[in-house]
């Protein structure tokens, strides 16, 4: 939640200040503050012969510009695991903007018709296409308002030669400062020597939250007023687990927070010892514990997790951060890294989510309406609209399923009909990839689907005739039932997974998939929570799927539970009207009341 508030402690320097904790972890280190504000650009007009010169001033510049870019893409490929993929996808993405956008174009049409200097036409361009982009009010477009902003700024530079302070050398135990930390700036953040982030702006779901868990870099992003109370060199603390940020931390908090953090690294360590074991619990249950993850550069997260096999595989990220959609072969190679890597472990493939918040500049273009709306054209919906695209995610999958254990998931199905028409094309793809005589499955890979809808929840006996499998989605069914945006801090206290009508649609669902005799997981951020795992082993969940960081501390758990105990338990719970009642009733079982 937001907020903001000062605590005057005994050094009465101290100031706290409240945010969204988007990357959990204590980072405490010494501020450098990137000040805010636009370049400060001259602007002036011109006459009607220095038009032409000025748009080959303007393209030279985007020239320079680009050069600049594919200089950083180089160091870019030097830079291992995520947060090089992604620096790369977005540098790709920059690239692109600079050779041949609205923002150059508009640019150029500005210096003709307005007769002013090309600093002048690039910075209107940028405020108007912001403008126009704060106004559809989504976060994903919000978000591509720091990526013109970005280029804009780097177009202006060029064009007048400025520089810009680079957040890659900063020095050892900086923390961030910034009105906006941008997620190629993030990218470049050496996790090693930089301690944290804080920025005025920025909400969970964007990339550069995205990022900084990626970096393991604790982030609080949202912070009201930040910049008016802090200077580089104040010594600043985050908490990205509380969502809030210290200035000039007195000796008491500094010693807490220093204890915390040894802490936190003192159980990861003894943590990762569970590795090696199984998540059975103390009466003799075995559970299956698999991993969520995003992109395939993520496997280097799982040796240390335990993970039995991925879970989720939410394929949108490919699409993401890039101005085109990846074709077979680049899918396939990309699945292939991943199928690879877990051998006979089960993969399960999500067909792409885009929609609502997660979204791709190319489909975006096309459906940019519907698909940025959560009740829009939407996952599954989006596929059947385009099932070409389908068929060549299909085409992928299948080839990669030859080399392991892979499963196909549907996001976001409502409708039988949804689920048959999928299978169609399934089959089209297999057939169609058997007549180019590829190497493939035998059969059909598994088609299940995800649970995410109250109203697939409550048809879930009639899914579970037409699905193999199901997955339940707690996080867009929580969203859905209780009509609550997940991405939204302003409601972000009203979304309670506990809630009686999400808890009823679940223990619904898994009783459906049981009565058809298919398997079921859930995979939602609830299945990544210990204080929820007694409940969902009680309502008969034997399969849950979560980030990788959280699969040790929920088998920690189900060690030491007794699993008759849990099943008494969540009866008990599923007879409750009040979430908070049920929170305590599982808090008390959990020993935590
Ligand atoms: C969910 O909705 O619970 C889910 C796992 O899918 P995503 O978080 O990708 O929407
Ligand atoms: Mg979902």
């Amino acid at each position: 939640m937001r907020g903001e508030g000062t605590s005057k402690t005994a050094s009465a320097k101290e100031t706290v200040l409240t945010g969204l904790g988007v990357a959990p972890g204590i980072g405490i280190g010494v501020a450098y503050v990137r000040e805010a504000g636009a370049i400060d650009a001259p602007e002036y007009e011109i006459s009607a012969e220095q038009v032409e010169p000025e748009c080959r001033r303007l393209r030279m510049a985007a020239t320079a510009a680009r050069r600049q870019i594919q200089r950083l893409q180089e160091k870019a490929q030097g830079i291992d695991g995520a947060a090089g993929e992604e620096l790369g996808y977005l540098l790709d993405a920059y690239f692109h903007m600079l050779k041949d956008s609205r923002l150059v174009r508009g640019s150029d049409r500005r210096i003709r018709e307005y007769h002013v200097n090309a600093e002048a036409a690039v910075h209107a361009e940028m405020k108007e296409i912001a403008r126009q982009f704060a106004g559809m009010d989504d976060a994903y477009l919000a978000a591509r308002v720091a990526d013109v902003r970005e280029v804009g700024n780097r177009l202006i530079r060029s064009l007048t030669r400025r520089g810009s302070a680079s957040l890659a050398d900063l020095p050892e135990d900086t923390l961030v400062v910034a009105e906006e930390v941008t997620p190629a700036e993030a990218a470049q953040l050496d996790p090693t020597r930089i301690r944290g982030i804080a920025a005025m702006v920025g909400g969970a779901e964007g990339h550069t939250a995205i990022m900084a868990r990626a970096l393991g870099m604790p982030a609080v992003l949202g912070v009201p007023g930040l910049l008016s109370h802090v200077r580089s060199g104040d010594t600043i603390l985050v908490d990205g687990d509380a969502g809030r940020v210290v200035v000039n931390p007195g000796k008491r908090t500094l010693a807490t927070f220093e204890r915390r953090r040894r802490e936190r690294l003192r159980e990861a360590r003894k943590l990762v010892r569970l590795k090696e074991k199984p998540a059975e619990s103390r009466d003799g249950v075995t559970i299956t514990l698999q991993a969520n993850i995003e992109l395939p550069i993520e496997l280097r997260l799982l040796p240390d997790s335990g993970a039995q096999g991925i879970g989720l595989l939410r394929s949108e990220f490919q699409f993401m951060n890039r101005r085109d959609v990846p074709g077979e072969d680049e899918q396939y190679e990309s699945l292939m890294q991943v199928v690879a890597a877990m051998g006979d472990r089960p993969v399960t493939v999500r067909t792409l989510d885009v929609g609502g918040e997660k979204t791709s500049a190319a489909l975006m273009g096309e459906y940019s309406d519907s698909a940025g709306s959560a009740l829009g054209l939407r996952g599954i919906r989006l596929s059947l609209a385009r099932t070409d695209l389908l068929e060549t995610q299909f085409r992928a999958i299948l080839r990669a399923a030859v080399a392991g254990n892979v499963r196909v998931l549907l996001p976001m199905v409502t409708t039988v009909s949804e689920i048959r028409k999928a299978r169609e094309v399934l089959k089209r793809a297999h057939a169609d990839l058997r007549r180019r005589g590829v190497d493939l499955p035998d059969d059909l890979p598994p088609l299940g689907v995800m649970i995410e809808v109250p109203g697939a929840a409550l048809a879930a006996d009639a899914l579970a005739r037409a699905a193999d499998f199901f997955a339940v989605g707690s996080n867009d069914l929580t969203m859905y039932t209780l009509a609550i945006d997940r991405g939204d801090e302003q409601v972000a206290a009203l979304y309670d997974s506990l809630h009686p009508a999400v808890l009823r649609l679940i223990q619904f669902s898994a009783a459906a998939a049981g009565r058809a005799g298919i398997p079921v997981s859930i995979c939602g951020e609830m299945a990544g929570d210990p204080r929820y795992a007694a409940l969902l082993l009680g309502l008969g969940f034997r399969d849950l799927s979560m980030v990788p960081p959280s699969i040790p501390r929920v088998k920690q758990r189900i060690r030491e539970m007794d699993l008759a105990a849990a099943a008494r338990r969540a009866d008990l719970i599923m007879g409750q009207v009040d979430s908070g009642r049920i929170a305590t009733l599982l808090d008390d079982f959990n020993g935590l009341a």
